[in-house]
């Protein structure tokens, strides 16, 4: 793969670890599990992968700010507040949500490392965005902009960069690996990688907020431009993507009864934390699939973790939460 620049910070290989317990309880397919929720920045998580080539990018444009996006409980905001904070950059982050809430969960997290919260609502979001964007430019911020999840394609190269780390690994040999898919950078990463190393597995992206047809477009243009950025020019299309949206809910980081029983699933048989938003709706689903007979029993399952665990800390969650 060619090696574009990238500022090395992410602890890294993350462990490939068996789910022993969990299988057995199932009993369906082996169970693993990459651990990407111990990418070693500010409690870690998918985002901070493609925050390395992003980062690289932004620091040979001069950036002196980062300006992101997300919800009250963005996990890529808090990873990106912690990277400025590092790499001694402002940091703005446009939060759609209620600005009057405690501060808990990532939320909290986004306070100690100094990031200047602006509010917004969903629907105002991207128009919040760019005018905060181009207002710290016109005050000499030198801004630069991650976009939604850090979902460009050179974040998705960090997901590729994970594949080839995990096959390179040589732990387990999954015949598919399950992912939680949102604004589809890191599926997209790992079907590239799977892409260029002609792997025979499947990658199964477990849709958090978003339509099949969607989901597949979105990750399908990302995963085709990422290869372009590594000089490989593959085309990857829509029906390549393995999309599974049958696990939505109420919306996104609305938790229900399916993903309170995955977090509680995972902490009572491998004592591991998932999140309330993203791998407790992918586990869900995982769980789910299992249940209807979807793998076959000698079949090799990778999750992969992809962080989120302090908004188990987000106040909004804990009533549903305190039922275990
Ligand atoms: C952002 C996020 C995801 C989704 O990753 P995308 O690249 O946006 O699809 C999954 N899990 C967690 C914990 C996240 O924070």
């Amino acid at each position: 793969m060619k090696k574009l620049p990238r500022i090395r910070l992410a602890h890294l290989p993350t462990a490939i670890e068996p789910l022993s317990r969990l299988s057995a309880y199932l009993g369906g397919p082996r169970l693993w599990v990459k651990r990407d929720d111990q990418t070693g920045l500010a409690f870690g998580g998918n985002k901070t992968r493609k925050l390395e080539f992003v980062l690289a990018e932004a620091q040979a444009n001069g950036a002196q700010t980062l300006i992101t996006v997300g919800g009250v409980q963005s996990n890529h905001c808090r990873q990106t507040a912690a990277l400025a904070a590092r790499f001694n950059l402002g940091c703005i982050l446009v939060l759609n949500g209620d600005p009057d809430q405690s501060l808990s969960g990532n939320l909290l997290l986004d306070h100690f490392f100094g990031a200047t919260i602006v509010w917004t609502t969903r629907a105002q979001r991207d128009a919040v965005l760019e005018a905060t964007f181009r207002q710290a430019w016109e005050e000499g911020k030198r801004p630069y902009l991650v976009p939604l999840g850090a979902s460009t394609p050179l974040g998705a190269v960090g997901y590729a960069a994970a594949f080839e780390e995990c096959l390179q690994q040589d732990v387990v040999r999954p015949d598919w690996m399950i992912v939680a898919s949102s604004s589809g950078g890191t599926q997209a990463g790992l079907v590239l990688g799977a892409r260029l190393a002609n792997w025979p597995g499947k990658v199964l992206g477990i849709s958090i907020d978003q339509p099949v047809a969607d989901l597949q477009k979105i990750v399908s243009n990302l995963a085709s431009e990422a290869s372009g950025l590594l000089d490989e020019s593959q085309t990857i299309q829509s029906a390549d993507i393995r999309v599974n949206a049958d696990y939505l809910g109420g919306g996104y980081a609305v938790l229900g009864d399916a993903e309170v029983e995955a977090i509680r699933l995972f902490a009572r048989y491998e004592g591991l934390l998932l999140d309330p938003v993203y791998t407790g709706r992918a586990a869900a689903g995982l769980i789910d699939l299992i249940r209807r007979g979807f793998f076959k029993a000698d079949e090799t399952v990778l999750f992969w973790h992809t962080g989120g665990t302090p908004a188990l800390f987000a106040d909004s969650y804990r009533a549903q939460l305190s039922q275990f």
